[in-house]
């Protein structure tokens, strides 16, 4: 019986540390918090296949700090066994649900309408039900008239042009300029489109990553594998919605999905000196030798190729910093002459445009 509870207790133990473990972790930058978020999330209440409550207790392992409930307001596919008259219920039944815990609720809704102007997440609305406009241009009115922040969901979508490429059509044009659309999805669910960051960069809008998720997030991003989900970084000045959409109107995120970061430079400039720091260790020995310490602050796997021009004594140009850990290389010196060691790398998992790489440079005493 003792080494049963022993067991058990080592069970318990075990699992809360590997809960704990997954909580997915960024650090903050130099001048916001770095908040997790997810703003594409489907229930019972469209076309998921979950009660409200299993999106909170998702979002609250993997240590979220805000999601957002996106039930279509066009397709109820569960209308016969749920009529949902009340188009806000999602939210309510979330917000309730998330009281004991540390996550925001953001009141959202999707517009789905066929392209153009295609499917659009409205953030942050007071009333759902205001939002059942047949007109897509009218319905993003309405949503705009809540104060909504509005994004085009996956643009790249197979199902609405064949050929994976995002149009950005008139009708994207005018909602444009008429400050009807904020955003575009970069990632989407297990899809990523390196063209819609490029329509974000020419027309200005948003970076956005989402799970799309409709069944379980464990088994669609294969939690237990290794994997994760894809979530929006959002740099806010407080953690409070009124902040995330602040920061979301401002422009201020990254997107993190399948080990892969991306957003626009002025962002991930700030989030990479927060997510890798370099320290000098002095020479090895009596050598020419530096060694020096790369730190992982994050949860994505850092793969950075050096273009230096030093070489590196025991690794190859391409190297990689695990989550949370520390690396340690030593820089073949011996042909500098200047003061200090400049190190330079292309972050090769980390994107700030089309066919585009983040670059980080150090320059370290010797
Ligand atoms: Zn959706």
């Amino acid at each position: 019986m003792r080494i049963f509870l022993f067991l058990l207790v080592g069970v318990i133990i075990g699992a809360q540390a590997q809960d704990q473990n997954r909580a997915i972790e960024f650090p903050n930058t130099k001048d916001y918090l770095t908040l997790k978020c997810d703003f594409h999330i489907h229930t019972v209440f469209s076309d998921g296949s979950v009660w409200p409550n299993i999106r909170v207790d998702e979002a609250v392992r993997d240590g979220l700090d805000a999601i957002a409930l996106t039930e279509h307001i066009e397709y109820q596919p569960h209308q016969d066994d749920l009529p949902h008259p009340d188009r806000n219920r999602s939210y309510e039944i979330a917000l309730e649900q998330a009281k004991p815990y540390d996550l925001l609720i953001i009141h959202a809704s999707e517009i789905t309408k066929d392209m153009p102007p295609g499917h659009a997440n409205a953030l942050f609305i007071q009333d759902a039900n205001k939002l059942i406009v047949e007109d897509p241009y009218e319905a993003y009115k309405a949503a705009r008239a809540q104060g909504a922040f509005i994004f085009w969901n996956h643009p790249n979508w197979v199902n609405q042009q064949d050929n994976g490429i995002p149009v950005f059509s008139d009708l994207h044009e005018k909602l444009l300029r008429e400050d009807l659309l904020h955003g575009i999805e970069v990632v989407n669910d297990i899809t990523y489109s390196e063209y819609a960051l490029k329509l974000a960069e020419d027309k200005g809008l948003t970076v956005i990553g989402t799970s799309d998720i409709h069944g379980l997030i464990d088994w669609q991003f294969k939690i237990p594998e290794g994997g994760h989900r894809p979530i929006n970084l959002v740099f806010a000045k407080d953690r409070s919605v009124s902040s995330i959409k602040e920061a979301l109107f401002a422009g201020r995120t990254v997107a993190w999905y399948n080990n892969i970061l991306v957003g626009k430079e002025e962002h991930m400039k700030p989030l990479l000196e927060s997510i890798l720091t370099v320290s000098s260790n002095g020479m090895m020995g009596p050598s020419s030798i530096l060694e020096v310490d790369l730190t992982n602050h994050s949860d994505a796997r850092l793969i950075l190729k050096n273009v230096s021009g030093y070489d590196f004594y025991k690794d190859a140009d391409i190297i990689e910093i695990l989550p949370h850990s520390t690396k340690r290389i030593e820089v073949l010196t011996e042909r500098v002459v200047e003061e200090g060691v400049s190190l330079s790398f292309d972050v090769l998992n980390a994107v700030i445009g089309y066919k585009k790489t983040a670059h980080v440079h150090y320059t370290l005493d010797k």
